[in-house]
């Protein structure tokens, strides 16, 4: 028996010394040390020993065993190390080199100037109303009164779309779809594009307004005054001249073009304000009574002021921009600069 058990020892650290790989390895456990291993086999084969021997041999099965458990461990880790060893050596990373970045987005001028002035009329107590980009001709132009061939509805270049369907020229139709749903106290603004078949270095086919309407009893053309110049102070600068043009619009009377002291020149004139040291940033009035002749409110009780103004005009003062094309071109040179 001691002479089967030290050639079973020789054959198994034989193989041991030899093996390559985990496998290898794992297959001589089983096949040695396993439960229906070769030295276990020999382990059972102890009762056919007389008592005087089983003891002897059973300590030398041990000792077997335990040298054979430790070659087995030390060679896996050999076998392990070569392994890393060899990955090391085939897949190369620099680890000092430099990662990959992503660069961040970040928001357009256009979006940045709407959240401003959203946010400034937010504080005065208007929220925010939305409507239809293609929209009937009776809430772009009619109920605006601008009736059918009337001479106002050439200041606007329509794209018509099909039957009385056009894109909208202006956010003013927004005004009256809210006048329709809703009813007074009213403070809303509307964002959002607008179209018209116009296109140089200061328009541009689609761009964006922001009208606004604030409408209760006893609103009067104070209050259009008041509500005006705490908002292009806020815009502009505490600071910034601001003056009432008289002017004309269809759906306002009487109106009046809001202007401010050239934030280019601070007013002494320039080429951006034309010499006049004025800038006009959005128009004005008051809501004429023949519209609320369309959404059925009464011109004794009621009244309010509308004002609308052009989003790329006023990125383009606040930003120092001089040709509105770049606020569509995207090219990431300017858009990255905000
Ligand atoms: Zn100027």
């Amino acid at each position: 028996m001691r002479e089967e058990l030290e050639k079973l020892e020789i054959e198994a650290l034989a193989i041991i010394s030899k093996a390559s790989d985990e496998d290898t390895l794992q297959s001589a456990r089983i096949r040695f040390l396993g439960r229906k291993g070769e030295l276990t086999l020999l382990m059972k084969g102890l009762g056919s020993l007389s008592p005087e021997e089983r003891p002897l041999v059973g300590q030398v099965v041990n000792s077997i065993r335990e040298r054979l458990e430790s070659a087995l461990e030390a060679a896996l880790l050999a076998v392990r190390g070569e392994e890393m060893a060899k990955r090391l050596a085939t897949e190369k990373i620099d680890v000092t080199l430099p990662g990959r970045s992503r660069t961040l987005g970040g928001k357009h001028p256009v979006t940045l100037v709407i959240e401003e002035i959203t946010d400034i009329f937010s504080g005065l107590g208007f929220s925010v109303a939305e409507g239809p980009e293609i929209e009937h001709d009776w809430y772009n132009f009619e109920a605006l009164n601008f009736p059918p061939e009337h001479p106002a509805r050439d200041m606007q270049d329509t794209f018509f779309v099909e039957g009385d369907l056009l894109l909208r020229t202006h956010t003013s139709p927004v005004q009256i779809r809210t006048m329709l749903k809703r009813r007074p106290p009213l403070r809303i603004i509307a964002p959002g594009a607008v179209y018209r078949c116009d296109s140089d270095a200061t328009h541009s086919p689609m761009f964006h307004q922001i009208e606004g309407l604030m409408l209760d009893k006893n609103v009067t053309f104070g209050d259009l005054k008041g509500i005006l110049t705490v908002f292009t102070n806020q815009l502009f600068g505490q600071k910034t001249g601001v003056r009432l043009r008289p002017s004309f619009f269809p759906f306002t009377e009487p109106s009046a073009e809001v202007d401010i002291a050239c934030v280019i020149c601070g007013g002494k004139g320039c080429r951006v304000c034309k010499n006049s040291g004025w800038l006009e940033i959005l128009g004005s009035g008051m809501v004429d009574p023949e519209v609320y002749r369309h959404v059925d409110y009464d011109p004794e009780e009621i009244s309010g002021f509308a004002f609308g103004m052009g989003i790329e005009r006023i990125a383009m003062l606040k930003y120092g921009i001089s040709d509105m094309r770049l606020l569509f071109e995207n090219d990431i040179r300017f858009l990255r600069q905000f």
